[in-house]
Parts: structure tokens; C-alpha cells; sequence
């Protein structure tokens, strides 16, 4: 499948010179949506996940209905302050700006094999906050799954060493 006819370029947004590369033309498309997923299931099975991960909004989106087909947990990684319990924090910086990321404490079991999931890699900052809060818990992270990775940003650089999983680059 074409993933990319499902993805809406827009310019200087949220800033001027920032291509934002908007996923709810496919969220909005049934089949593509089903599509991406089932990707995403193929390679979490092939890696043995055990949970899934994923930042706020947009990791939920692309991890809860892979958790989902799999019938394993997914657990929210959120801005600062909106996780009701006992949390481990991390700061990151973004392709614009800079916030904390927070995982419950309890979100993850020692040595469970862990999937982080994004719409998109683009610096790898929010990915890297990621994994440092799953590894903080003990857990093992086996790969990180996106849409979309933005090659010039060298995100993958950022985390090194881990497998990584697109459906599209730019
Ligand atoms: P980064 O931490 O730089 O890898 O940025 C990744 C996060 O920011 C992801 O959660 C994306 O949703 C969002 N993001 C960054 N750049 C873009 C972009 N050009 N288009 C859409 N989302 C973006």
C-alpha cells in the first residue's frame, strides 16, 4: 500500500520552515488505518513484545489497536502532570521546544519485552525519553515502530542500537 496518499503535507506549521506531516488522513481511511496496523502486529510478533509504549497523543494512535490485535497492554508515556500515580520522569527536546515525559511506575514489569510506538520520528528526542523511562522500569525495549521517519533529522541516530520499524520515509 501507498501509506504516503494518506498523509497531509502542511507548511510552517506549528512553526515557520516545519513541514508537519499530518496522519489523519489515514487514521480517517479504514483500510489504510487496518493496513498500517497489521504491519506493525507482524513485526511486534516477530520480536516477541510484550507491551507496548507510547508517548502522548500520537503514539497512542499508533500503539493501542496493535496492543489491541495482539492482546497485550499498552502503556501511555505523558506530559508532565497529567498521569494520576507514581511516575519516573525524563526532559527531552523536540524538533520544537522542550517538555518532560512521565511512565507510571508500575507500567512495566522487570524484563518485560517492550514495543515503543510514535506517528513519527523526526530528532528522536521523544523516542530516546522513551526508551529511557522503559529501561528506567527494567524493561526491555525491542524495537520502536512508526509511520513515519523523517531521514534527514537523523533521528536514528539518536538511538542507536535499536530496531526500527517505518512505514514511510521522507
Ligand atoms: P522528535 O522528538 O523530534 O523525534 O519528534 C517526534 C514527535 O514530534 C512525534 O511525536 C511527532 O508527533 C512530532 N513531530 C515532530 N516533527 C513533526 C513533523 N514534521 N510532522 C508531524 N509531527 C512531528
Amino acid at each position: 500500500m501507498d501509506f504516503k496518499q494518506y498523509i497531509a503535507d502542511v507548511p510552517d506549521f506549528p512553526e515557520e520552515g516545519i513541514v508537519f506531516r499530518d496522519i489523519s488522513p489515514l487514521m480517517a481511511d479504514g483500510e489504510a488505518y487496518r493496513e498500517a496496523t497489521r504491519q506493525i502486529v507482524e513485526y511486534a510478533k516477530g520480536k516477541g513484545v510484550e507491551m507496548i509504549v507510547g508517548p502522548e497523543a500520537r503514539g497512542f494512535i499508533v500503539g493501542c489497536p496493535v496492543a489491541n490485535e495482539l492482546g497485550i497492554g499498552f502503556a501511555p508515556c505523558r506530559k508532565k502532570g497529567k498521569l494520576p500515580r507514581e511516575t519516573v520522569e525524563v526532559s527531552y527536546g523536540l524538533e520544537y521546544g522542550n517538555d518532560i515525559l512521565q511512565l507510571h511506575k508500575d507500567a512495566i514489569k522487570p524484563g518485560q519485552k517492550v514495543l515503543i510506538t510514535d506517528d513519527l520520528l523526526a530528532t528522536g528526542g521523544t523516542i530516546a525519553a522513551t526508551i529511557e523511562l522503559v529501561e528506567k522500569l527494567g524493561g526491555e525495549v525491542v524495537g520502536a515502530a512508526f509511520f513515519i521517519e523523517l531521514a534527514d533529522l537523523k533521528g536514528r541516530d539518536k538511538i542507536e542500537g535499536y530496531d526500527i520499524f517505518k512505514l514511510m520515509t521522507y
